[in-house]
């Protein structure tokens, strides 16, 4: 079977790998050249643990082929897949130029049908655009005979672990009110739908509105434990025994519910966004994501916070260890990381930074360039050098055990605020640190 994909981000790349890897011949499409060539190459322009072996092996096999030439793709394959972007508008609202711009390219080359698989996450209603502006191409060409059908099949992939989530989903959502593109989908995902039938079939609108749901309920559920962790330390309880008390009940369930410095990354605050713009435009209050929103936006300010009251404002000239510059582990992603903003509010009072992340240091290179204010170290241990205090950010494994003795030793000051609530406050004070962590100030 073939297929084509356009968009090399997390969330193509990975699929292409994942279906030739499946034996499908798998044609990727991307306006951006330099991407594309390095591609080609083997080089991949993001960090997944897995994709590099994946994209490697069947570039090789000849099953993933990497191009800019939207045609070639078009001509290749009877499924379409759309996986670009969709960046906020100004507004909040998901930009879909670069949807709609697939959409147009499709119908301006494709000779016979097709079924155009939505991916991207796009608001409710954005199938019926692609479908118009088909329908509109089509016409000016000339050539309003040719048939195709728009589905929505929304991906679940969690960066940092997008191979194996691809490889074994937990659900594959198709949308579609035509039985011929169900039965197609049916078939393409067949290899990965063996275990249980994990498939399932809506319309299209429940399917685009079920991505958007997913990611609201999650980052619901931390900005609630966030302000639960936020209300313990007023109340001097720790939030760390309360998650572990409500996770027992099985309807609450201990995934994602830690607390921490917020949530970011390219998806939950931009899908967030998204949902508020999109229950605002349908005549809806959305009280509820409004809150949640709103908690995040604050909760990314906490550790900067919790460094001035200990420091009592005095931060200008020092500097600070900084671990975790990605948004979470296991990915240099570092769109809307709160790293991000700590370290603009620590610049902003005139502190410097240095900071170590395992792999989102060319990222950060990239996006913050040469400054005075930021030295980019080797490794955590060189961070912690000459710095006032260590600022954990993200949770990589490798940040979790550390050698608290040595650390003391080099820090200026024994002190960790722990934004990740990975340290016990008690065992690192029996080794002379004292931890600032996330709801648990009633433990110190
Ligand atoms: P990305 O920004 O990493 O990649 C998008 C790619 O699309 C880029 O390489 C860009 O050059 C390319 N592109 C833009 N316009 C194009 C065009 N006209 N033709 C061909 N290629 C074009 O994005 P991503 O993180 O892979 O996300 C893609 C979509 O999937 C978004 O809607 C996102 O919300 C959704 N999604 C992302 C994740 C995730 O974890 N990243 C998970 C699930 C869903």
């Amino acid at each position: 079977m073939n297929i084509t994909i356009f968009g090399t981000g997390y969330v193509g790349l990975v699929q292409a790998a994942v279906f030739a890897e499946a034996g499908y011949n798998v044609t990727c499409v991307d306006i951006d050249a330099e991407k594309v060539s390095r591609l080609k190459k083997g080089e991949i322009p993001i960090y997944e643990p897995g994709l590099e072996h994946l994209v490697k092996e069947n570039g090789t096999t000849e099953r993933l082929h990497f191009t800019t030439d939207a045609s070639v793709g078009i001509a290749r394959s009877s499924i379409q897949f759309i996986a670009v972007g969709t960046p906020p508008d100004e507004d909040g609202s998901a930009d879909l130029k670069h949807v709609l711009a697939v959409a147009k390219e499709i119908a301006s080359h494709m000779e016979e049908h097709r079924i155009v698989v939505v991916k991207s996450t796009v608001p409710v209603g954005t199938s019926d655009q692609v479908r118009a502006m088909m329908l509109r191409t089509l016409k000016e060409r000339g050539r309003d005979d040719l048939t195709f059908d728009v589905s929505s099949n929304p991906e679940f992939l969690k960066e940092g672990s997008a191979v194996a989530d691809c490889t074994k989903p937990d659900r594959i959502i198709i949308g579609t009110e035509c039985a011929e593109t169900e039965r197609a989908l049916r078939e393409l995902y067949a290899p990965f739908n063996r275990n249980h039938d994990k498939i399932i079939s809506m319309d299209v609108r429940s399917a685009e509105l079920t991505k958007y749901a997913a990611n609201c309920m999650l980052a619901t559920k931390i900005s609630f434990m966030n302000e639960m962790a936020n209300l313990a330390e007023k109340l001097d309880a720790d939030i760390e025994k309360v998650r572990l008390g409500i996770g027992a009940d099985p309807r609450i369930g201990y995934h994602f519910i830690y607390p921490g410095v917020g949530y970011g990354g390219s998806c939950f605050p931009k899908d967030v966004r998204a949902m508020i713009r999109l229950a605002q435009t349908s005549g809806y209050d959305p009280m509820v994501l409004n809150a949640v929103e709103q908690r995040n936006e604050q909760q990314k300010h906490v550790l900067f916070a919790k460094i001035s009251g200990h420091f009592e404002g005095d931060i200008e000239g020092k500097t600070f260890a900084l671990w975790g510059l990605s948004f979470k582990p296991n990915t240099n992603d570092m769109r809307e990381a709160p790293s991000r903003v700590l370290m603009a509010a620590l610049w902003q009072a005139g502190a410097k930074v240095r900071a170590y992340d395992p792999e989102a240091m060319d990222e950060c290179r990239r996006i913050y360039g040469d400054r005075e204010d930021l030295l980019l170290c080797a490794s955590k241990e060189e961070a912690l050098e000459e710095a006032d205090a260590l600022v954990v950010v993200t949770e990589w494994k490798s940040f979790r055990a550390p050698d608290f003795e040595a650390m003391k030793r080099v820090l200026r000051n024994p002190i960790i605020f722990d934004g990740r609530n990975i340290y016990d406050p008690v065992v690192a004070s029996r080794k002379g640190l004292l931890v600032f962590s996330i709801g648990r100030t009633g433990q110190l």
